[in-house]
């Protein structure tokens, strides 16, 4: 079946009914048969609900929904995008284990690795690029998986999948792949060697600013027996899970299986079943939506490109972005509507475009219906001394566009009158 046909139905099924829209289940709880059924449910022996913490009808449809677009074998949506990236880590890591992570990543994710999982003892190593060799001389016998965004969120650089999952297999260990800003409807990262996909669903998934949500799929494809000693929690028995082994009692999916019961089960980043609803809505018009904010983008960065009052533009549609090869090969051609450029004159006056926007909104998201227009440095990224924002691929005047559905002069108009305001 055709991505956008899954987009709209896959999951509808998931309790046996053949419902037209998908109902909420708003109830902390369910009803067992009898004591064995209840006995049965909670030690996994029996697909079914129990607590929503841990699972609930409408969040199993939006995870098989998830699943199927990433083609894994199964996933868990979360309350939001930082907890599908904090339980994925957790999930392989532990105290006095490090991981290895391309520099060029969202800003929470940069600071909860660098400033947050160091409290917990676990280290992040950030490669000095993302390129492979780079990844590959931090990896020693105490790295647990190697983590990337598949197009870095603000920098827009394209990760080569095939390249880093090769020196991460070679190593041993796990590839954990955000691709929240490419979608799995440009790019599937488990068909490029990911063995596990993050997702914030916040951004184009969800599609309308609303409603926040993360998932984690996994792709059932890491031999964790066969690196039994780096991975003990994944090959001896869990006791904080019915001494349960996950590689093998569930050998299909034993990622997403770890991380629901011990990490959600445990700390209750849930997913609100009416956040589900939501996010399934935008789901259904993803594919949809995708190509107007291809074109649209296309256009503001054409429009920017000839202007004098911009001196740089880096948009992944274009032939001399320095990721063309790897836009051609891995999203085929296709490209996020996301834009950053530097208005001529630097900090100051990137920062008086960012003040006489009208239509542009100044918010901390992506992937909305409306255009969105931030300015990292001074936002999601201040945190950042000036040495990581280089290395995160951002300049203090950097600009970043999330470009929405309106209609194109709209958005021309505006940026044309803000660029004047901030030039004049
Ligand atoms: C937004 C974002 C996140 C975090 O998602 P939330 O839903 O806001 O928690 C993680 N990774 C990337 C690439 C993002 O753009």
């Amino acid at each position: 079946m055709h991505d956008e046909t899954i987009a709209i139905h896959a999951g509808y099924q998931a309790d046996g009914t053949r419902a037209v829209a998908v109902p909420i289940y708003m109830s902390v709880a369910n009803d067992f048969i009898d004591a064995e059924h209840a006995n049965s449910v909670m030690d996994l022996s029996t697909p079914g609900f129990h607590y929503n913490r841990i699972n609930n009808p409408t969040n199993d449809v939006l995870e098989k929904r998830i699943a199927a677009l990433e083609d894994g074998k199964a996933a868990l949506v979360v309350a939001s995008g930082m907890a599908a990236v904090s339980y994925a880590i957790l999930t392989v890591a532990t105290a006095g284990t490090n991981f290895v992570a391309a520099p060029q990543l969202y800003g929470a994710t940069y600071t909860y690795f660098a400033h947050v999982l160091s409290t917990l003892g676990i280290e992040a190593r950030f490669a000095a690029d993302d390129q492979a060799e780079s990844i590959g001389t931090l990896i020693d016998d105490n790295t647990r998986c190697v983590f990337v965004e598949s197009i870095g969120n603000p920098a827009g650089n394209v990760v080569d999948l095939e390249a880093v999952a090769e020196v991460a297999h070679r190593a041993g260990v796990p590839l954990i792949v955000d691709n929240t800003v490419a979608t799995p409807l440009m790019l599937k990262p488990l068909h490029h060697g990911a063995d596990v996909v993050v997702h914030s669903l916040t951004k184009f998934i969800g599609g309308h600013g609303t409603t926040l949500g993360g998932a984690i799929i996994d792709g059932g494809t890491f031999p964790w027996s066969e690196h039994a000693s780096r991975f003990p929690t994944f090959n001896e028995p869990e006791v904080a899970f019915h001494n349960v082994v996950f590689a093998r009692d569930f050998p299909e999916r034993p990622f997403v299986v770890r991380a629901r019961s011990i990490q959600l089960r445990n700390t209750g980043a849930t997913l609100s079943p009416f956040n589900s609803f939501q996010l399934l809505q935008g789901l259904e018009t993803l594919a949809l939506r995708l190509e107007r904010h291809e074109s649209n983008a296309r256009a503001v960065a054409e429009y920017l490109r000839g202007d004098p009052r911009v001196e740089w533009v880096s948009f992944a549609g274009f032939p001399d972005n320095p990721y063309h090869h790897l836009v051609e090969k891995y999203l085929k051609g296709r490209v996020p509507s996301i834009i950053t450029f530097g208005v001529t004159g630097g900090y100051d006056t990137g920062l008086a475009f960012f003040d006489s926007v009208q239509l542009f909104k100044r918010v901390l998201n992506l992937g909305d219906a409306k255009s969105l227009v931030i300015h990292p440095a001074s936002t999601t990224h201040r945190q950042l001394s000036e040495g990581e924002l280089i290395a995160a691929g951002i300049r203090p005047e950097t600009i970043r566009l999330s470009v929405g559905l309106e209609h194109i002069d709209d958005l021309i108009d505006d940026i044309d009158q803000a660029l004047s305001e901030a030039t004049s």
